[in-house]
């Protein structure tokens, strides 16, 4: 994301759960989300260095433990999603599991990379990584297992986790989308830094459509309309955050965004 910080990224939410096992513990404007297991919880998104607290107090208030959190994933390694992780790691002793395109950056503090390694207000403290992930990998505590998609363009280790949520006998199909947006100033054509950056988004957008979704989450709430789905909980009705068509038209939306810059690149405008 670009390099200001947005007032709802600091903005607290009240914590809530999505489904099975699945709650959401992120602020307005950032997701964070917290899959728990009697062994323990995986957390997946530390958001700004500033959010641990506010992390911590949403963990709390759903009745589970911030010490409890085990394992810690991201989105991706931008700043609004993984400038955290240093201060979790350190409070919570979290084992560090990132996307192998996205290790040097998150290791050198956000320095690697290739769009913002040289905007002093991107970076954020260098955080080591326990254990290095490559696309399929499953990531496994408990009786929770995830899969890293490799998801790549919008950072070169963009990471779309995948899991099967259960609730009243029935299973479900999660997709967490790792981001499929094109950042204002990201150069599609004769990237130098990322020169298969835009066949890497042709290879994120295959990759999403073939996955099976019901429950359609991602790296911010506002790509699943967090907050109208939030709002839509209290009525009993059924769980608004099962979306199959939503993640559908969100998709081919974000497709289309991608062609038209593309094009427009190519083109030399
Ligand atoms: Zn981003």
């Amino acid at each position: 994301m670009p390099a200001q910080i947005a007032p709802e990224w600091k903005e607290p939410f009240p914590p809530h759960r999505i489904i099975g096992n699945i709650y959401y513990v992120g602020s307005k404007g950032l997701a964070s989300y917290l899959i728990t297991t009697p062994q323990g919880h995986i957390l997946i998104n530390s958001n700004l260095e500033s959010s641990a607290p506010q992390i911590k107090d949403s963990i709390e208030k759903l009745g589970f433990k911030f010490s409890d959190v085990k394992i810690l994933l991201i989105s991706h390694a931008h700043w609004d999603h993984d400038a955290g992780s240093a201060r979790i790691k350190q409070i919570t002793g979290a084992k560090y599991m990132v996307m192998e395109g996205d290790v040097l950056v998150v290791e050198s503090g956000g320095k690697a990379d290739f769009q913002y390694g040289n905007a002093p207000s991107n970076l954020y403290p260098p955080t080591r990584v326990d254990r290095v992930l490559h696309d399929g990998d499953e990531v496994k505590l408990g009786d929770a297992v995830l899969v890293a998609h490799l998801t790549p363009g919008h950072t070169k280790g963009c990471t779309t986790w995948t899991m099967k949520a259960h609730e009243n006998g029935k299973s479900y199909d999660v997709v967490i989308v790792g981001s499929p947006n094109v950042n204002p100033g990201y150069k599609l054509v004769n990237n130098t830094a990322y020169p298969q950056i835009a066949r890497d988004y042709e290879r994120m957008f295959r990759v999403l459509e073939s996955l099976p979704c019901d429950i359609f989450l991602g790296a911010h709430g506002a790509y699943y309309g967090m907050e109208e789905k939030f709002a839509r909980l209290k009525t009993g009705a059924a769980n608004p955050f099962i979306d199959p068509e939503g993640y559908k038209n969100f998709v081919t939306e974000k497709e289309q965004d991608f062609r038209t810059e593309l094009k427009k690149q190519q083109a030399g405008k």
